[in-house]
């Protein structure tokens, strides 16, 4: 294929990739949005296939079918409240990617370049490796943080900013010696340490980051791999690489100040962690009150009775794979006529839209799903909440205790209803490790067991 047709299917892929983002911003047009996205990826594909020569086409046939086993072998086994994790190794890939694409773009270069060119040359291939092994510890950090194999909390080493700070400026100075080499051996060995101090910059980052924060470090490390992806493309000179890479760094940095925004925290603060550390006056207070316990049969007769209802469903939720029986639930009571809406937090569950997927999965209709800002001033005029293996978002002390950890973060309001219903196993706290005041207040009621268990013994019950 000529390189003005390739470029021509580049510039194709860009336009869908670009109208696949906008069809993904409103849950109607979201298939479409996916569509477009598969469309652009087949065309880039193709094209690619098409412009590399035959010894090269060998290897990346190879290259995309082992790739694509391992992608399908895991996609196959992991769990939906697993998605976060994956996500986050996924991070790490092309974070590691852009790694190896530099360390091969400065041994042996695809085009041989001179003065000014060569320059921008090396510098691409340093920040490109710099950003890429940030991205690529930090994701696994991250990974192993939602996965619960490295404790959640914001480890806060005394001086942390200091070593960050300190970090970055060797890394500048290393680079003023990479780009003054003529010898390929100094230049290897500045890389590789820079690569070493990114790498454990990527570690302190995310490490530093803890309980609440961890959806803007996702979506921030999505951002990084996006960034670390068009580094790869300025690398190898390639167009869609740019503009898809800068596509996905913008777009998550977006979701970042968007998350923040929610959360009501600054993005700097959240960037230089620490996030989570003081103790909650109320949760000290909590642990010496008792909880009031309910039973499905009761949450029933107060279904039965209500007008309005409000379903808070989060991460426990997905958990238990309660969605379904919460459609059913949700179909039931307006059958008889109740006013049933869902309040969604913008961090409930550990995917930015993990609880909209969800219910959009279970046929739940998307004009009763809204949003904490629609729906928060409504809750004094309810008559049950029923909250749904939500714990941090829907917690009181953000809003009443100044000392609490996630104090200042907007939660949904639900302890203004008449009524509400907590579901979950047990007391254990929610992923920051806040303890929760909600539980103990005098119009809330814990109805104690897996959501699923709980929830579908509601709807045999409505359904009697
Ligand atoms: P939480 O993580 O605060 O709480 C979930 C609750 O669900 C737990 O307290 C747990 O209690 C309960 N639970 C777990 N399994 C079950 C089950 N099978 N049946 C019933 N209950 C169950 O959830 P929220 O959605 O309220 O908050 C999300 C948290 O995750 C926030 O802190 C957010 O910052 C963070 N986060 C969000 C991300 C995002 O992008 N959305 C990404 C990463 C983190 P018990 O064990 O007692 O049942």
């Amino acid at each position: 294929m000529s390189t003005g047709l390739v470029s021509v299917a580049y510039v194709v892929a860009s336009v869908l990739f670009i109208l696949s983002l906008g069809g993904l911003s409103h849950q109607e047009s979201a298939r479409r949005g996916n569509l477009y996205g598969v469309a652009g990826i087949i065309l880039a594909l193709a094209a690619t296939l098409a412009s590399v020569s035959d010894e090269g086409i060998t290897a990346i046939v190879i290259a995309v079918l082992a790739g694509a086993s391992i992608g399908i072998a895991i996609a196959n086994k992991v769990e939906m409240t697993q998605m976060p994790q994956l996500v986050a190794l996924l991070h790490s890939f092309v974070g590691l990617a852009a790694v190896l694409v530099g360390f091969a773009g400065y041994l042996e270069p695809l085009t041989s370049t001179t003065g000014t060119e060569h320059t921008i040359k090396l510098v691409e291939v340093y920040v490109g490796i710099f950003i890429g092994a940030v991205t690529f510890t930090g994701s696994l950090v991250a990974c192993g943080k939602l996965d619960g194999r490295i404790d959640s909390k914001a480890l806060t080493l005394p001086g942390r900013h200091v070593m960050n700070l300190a970090a970055v400026v060797v890394s500048v100075i290393l680079g003023g010696w990479f780009l003054g080499t003529d010898s390929l051996a100094l230049g290897l060995l500045a890389l590789v340490l820079m690569t070493v101090i990114a790498a454990a910059l990527g570690i302190h980052l995310i490490m530093a980051i803890g309980g609440a924060d961890m959806p803007v470090v996702v979506s921030m490390l999505n951002s990084y791999s996006g960034w670390a992806a068009a580094s790869i493309g300025f690398m190898l000179g390639n167009d869609l690489l740019i503009v898809t890479g800068a596509l996905v760094g913008s777009s998550g940095a977006i979701l970042s100040y968007i998350m923040c925004k929610a959360m009501n925290r600054s993005f700097i603060s959240v960037i230089l962690g620490g996030f989570g550390q003081t103790t909650s006056s109320a949760a000290v207070a909590g642990a010496d009150q008792s909880v009031q316990e309910t039973s499905s049969d009761e949450v029933c007769e107060e279904l039965r009775n209500a007008e309005s209802v409000i379903i808070v469903p989060g991460y426990g939720m997905a958990v238990a794979q309660a969605q379904s029986g919460v459609s059913d639930l949700t179909r039931l009571l307006r059958e008889r006529g109740v006013n049933v809406r869902f309040g969604i937090h913008p961090v409930a569950g550990r995917l930015p839209g993990h609880m909209n997927v969800l219910l959009a999965e279970a046929h739940v209709p998307y004009d009763i799903v809204l949003e904490m800002d629609e729906i928060n001033g409504d809750f004094p005029e309810t008559d049950v909440v029923l909250v749904i293996g939500a714990n941090d978002t829907v917690n009181p002390a953000a809003a009443e205790d100044p000392g609490s950890p996630i104090a200042g973060m907007p939660v949904l309001e639900v302890w203004k209803a008449r009524q509400v219903v907590v579901l979950k196993r047990g007391m254990a706290t929610g992923y920051s490790g806040v303890e929760n005041p909600l539980f103990f207040k005098d119009n809330a009621r814990m109805l104690f067991g897996d959501a699923k268990d709980s929830i579908d013994k509601m709807v045999s019950g409505l359904r009697a």
